[in-house]
């Protein structure tokens, strides 16, 4: 039950307190708003080591396919991130602030301001922690080396990982018309798959502390793009020659709620998770 959950209630309540910030904003002078809308001066107030969430995972799962965060919004919250787009029409793979989507028959466009998101994470980007890894690397033995080098297991890390990768397999989502009849836990294990070999690229993800995992993917989330930009998708498994790998420390989580009925009826009654560690 979502009441009996007190980090529901609170999150809830501050969906409700921005909904009436943003009222309020009607009654403020014309010249006051157009002030506020402008760029430079929210970049100055901009929290950099904060990593922002939008919608719930099992939400995500539990089919609530529709979101009401725009392309134009997330800009304005990171310039790395991954995540997917509304009905599923694409997983969405940001780097050096551009948006890509790859949708389920493999292309890689850029998406519109106007288009909109179900689910995300994101991040401004700043290296804290940068290596080489000069071994030809898969998945598995990625993480055991990232996780030798993360400075705690308990904080919030994004990732840029460039690199050659001998071949890679990355997932896609296939798009859904409502009424949505399945949720994750039965489109993953179904999703399209996009193969590459010998491609370049970048992988772009989060890793979240295990306390995360009814909120978020917990453990290791990573996107890839290529170089060209014409591949790219939830990365799956790969082999690589070689890694530049640059890692963000974050110690503030944002976590923005969908205000739409979708996400005020859904229950949380599937699960489902990637593989942990
Ligand atoms: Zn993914």
């Amino acid at each position: 039950m979502i009441s009996k959950h007190p980090s529901f209630f609170i999150s809830s309540l501050c969906v409700l307190f921005l909904l009436t910030a943003c009222k309020d904003r009607s009654n403020v002078p014309e010249k006051q708003v157009v002030e506020e809308r402008q760029p430079a001066l929210e970049e100055k107030n901009v929290n950099r080591d904060l990593f922002y969430h939008y919608s719930i995972w099992y939400a995500f799962v539990n089919k609530v396919f529709e979101g009401d965060l725009t392309v134009a919004k997330l800009k304005t919250k990171g310039d790395i991130g991954l995540g997917s787009y509304t009905k599923l029409d694409g997983e969405l793979i940001m780097l050096d602030g551009v948006p890509y989507r790859a949708t389920e028959d493999g292309l890689v466009t850029v998406a519109k301001d106007e288009d909109k998101i179900v689910y995300v994470n994101t991040t401004f980007f700043d290296a804290d922690l940068t290596f080489k890894i000069t071994n030809p690397m898969n998945y598995d033995s990625l993480r055991v080396e990232i996780n030798k080098k993360l400075p705690t297991k308990n904080m919030f890390y994004g990732f840029k990982i460039h690199g050659m990768f001998k071949n890679i397999k990355c997932g896609g989502l296939n798009k859904q018309e409502p009424p949505f009849k399945e949720g994750l836990d039965v489109l993953i294990p179904n999703r399209p798959i996009f193969k590459a070999e010998a491609i370049e690229g970048t992988m772009v993800g989060f890793y979240c502390p295990e306390f995360i995992g009814d909120i978020n993917v917990a453990g290791y989330h990573l996107h890839f793009i290529s170089d060209d930009r014409t591949f790219g998708g939830h990365v799956m498994a790969f082999n690589s020659e070689s890694l530049d790998v640059s890692i963000d420390e974050m110690y503030e989580y944002q976590f923005v709620l969908p205000n739409t009925d979708a996400y005020r009826n859904v229950g949380f009654d599937k699960q489902f998770q990637y593989k942990k560690n």
